[in-house]
């Protein structure tokens, strides 16, 4: 038996193009190792819960404010919506989130199995075989596909089976503590809103982060800098914040990665998406509204691929991707290359936060993917503004 699409993986990514392939009549097998909750801090955008039909059940938090901390401690908050006061930043936990993704698969008409892939052989006919073990040291499973999606996350098994340039992706190691939350009738705990803390101290090259999830809340931090001590920050963290007397229910990291590699698939029959192909946010790192898209992206290529037997069709997931979001992406890049430098100029980058036309145009871009084109002169504004920071802190000492 051969299946039309082996899809390796079963987190956002791979359980999104599980189903969208499923719903389509696809004979789809969902392989995923299971047995771990992804590290994550769990903040999702409104555009995700609308695109990807996300039930309310999997919302364990609301978010209706950030506040944006700077090294010299100074606060700087941002309402999401203040004019109408509903807008919110989603928080969903890993283990239930991604579970309902892949049984919705399941539900499509996907095959689950539990297993961890370990490499694609090729058998008389050239066609795809995925070799995957059922548990570990247990014996080797084989099952033949037309076509295969990685979807496996950062440090991809498939993406460095079959693309040259996997083995060499960038990335941000984050590590966070999830611990129980402050009790509700805590003054000092605003389970309605996420922290975001740009402080060298912390991270040198990134940012730290306490996310509530209702009775329970992410306390993280990222960098690339090897042997960075990301322990060390979160403890000092939850001195500062108050929350070291907390029950600490899991620490866990993992990568995060930087930059999208320049092909998803091998020209024949294997194509990445998600965290596989590093289909991230540079600067802050979300990556689970652009898996699920990479993962749509995917299963529409492999749907075109399969359908013409053509392999140029798979090259469409990058391409779409990049041309809905390349451009953001390389607007980011450049900000964390500029503003995460050093202190002074993640002192400059929150104190622009506390500006009414960057907070408008901020928003609208995490909450609905979107640039508010329709102001032009808050547009000049921030431009100039920018500008002026950029100057000051170029003829500044640092
Ligand atoms: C600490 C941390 C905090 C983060 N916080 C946020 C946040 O708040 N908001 C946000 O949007 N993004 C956040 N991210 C990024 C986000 O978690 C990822 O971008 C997102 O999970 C990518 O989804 P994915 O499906 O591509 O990969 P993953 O979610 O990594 O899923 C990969 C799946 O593949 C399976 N798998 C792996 N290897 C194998 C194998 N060999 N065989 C079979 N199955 C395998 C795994 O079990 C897993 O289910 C965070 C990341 C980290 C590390």
């Amino acid at each position: 038996m051969t299946y039309d699409c082996v899809v390796v993986g079963g987190g956002p990514a791979g359980a999104t193009a599980a189903n969208d392939l499923a719903k389509e009549g696809r004979h789809v097998l969902l392989l995923d190792r299971a047995g771990r909750i992804k590290p994550c801090g769990g903040a999702i955008p409104p555009r995700l819960i609308r695109d990807f039909a996300i039930p309310e059940h999997l919302l364990v938090g609301r978010a209706v404010a950030a506040r944006m901390i700077d090294p010299r401690d100074q606060r700087v908050d941002m309402l999401v919506d203040e004019r109408r006061r509903t807008g919110f930043v989603g928080m969903v936990d890993r283990d239930s989130f991604d579970e309902w993704l892949r049984a919705r698969a399941e539900t499509s008409g996907a095959e689950r199995r539990t297993g961890t892939f370990q490499r694609i052989e090729r058998d008389a006919d050239g066609a795809a075989i995925v070799v995957y073990t059922d548990r570990r040291g247990g014996a080797e499973q084989r099952v033949a596909a037309r076509c295969v999606i990685g979807a496996d996350g950062a440090r991809s098994r498939v993406a460095r089976a079959v693309l040259a340039d996997a083995d060499r992706m960038p990335c941000v190691y984050a590590y966070h503590e999830v611990i129980a939350s402050p009790p509700e009738s805590d003054p000092s705990f605003d389970r309605s809103r996420c922290d975001v803390f740009y402080q060298g101290a912390l991270s040198p090259d990134f940012y730290a982060w306490v996310f509530p999830h209702g009775d329970t809340t992410s306390v993280g931090v990222g960098s690339a800098i090897k042997g960075f001590g990301l322990r060390d920050s979160i403890t000092q963290l939850r001195a500062h914040e108050g929350l070291d007397g907390c029950a600490t229910i899991r620490r866990e990291g993992a990568p995060i990665p930087l930059k999208t590699l320049k092909r998803w698939d091998n020209g024949r029959d294997v194509i990445v998406t998600g965290d596989a192909a590093g289909a991230v946010a540079p600067a802050s790192g979300e990556g689970i509204y652009y898996a699920m898209v990479a993962g749509r992206e995917a299963a529409s290529a492999v749907g075109a691929f399969l359908r013409s037997g053509n392999p140029k069709a798979l090259r469409r997931a990058r391409r779409a991707f990049m041309r809905a979001h390349g451009q953001v992406f390389w607007v980011l890049r450049i900000m964390q290359y500029f503003w995460y430098r050093n202190d002074r100029r993640r002192e400059r980058f929150v104190t622009m936060c506390e500006d009414r036309d960057v907070q408008k145009l901020i928003w609208p871009a995490y909450m609905d993917k979107r640039l508010v084109y329709a102001q032009p002169a808050a547009y000049l504004r921030i431009f100039l503004k920018d500008m002026r920071h950029l100057l000051q802190t170029a003829g500044g000492s640092r």
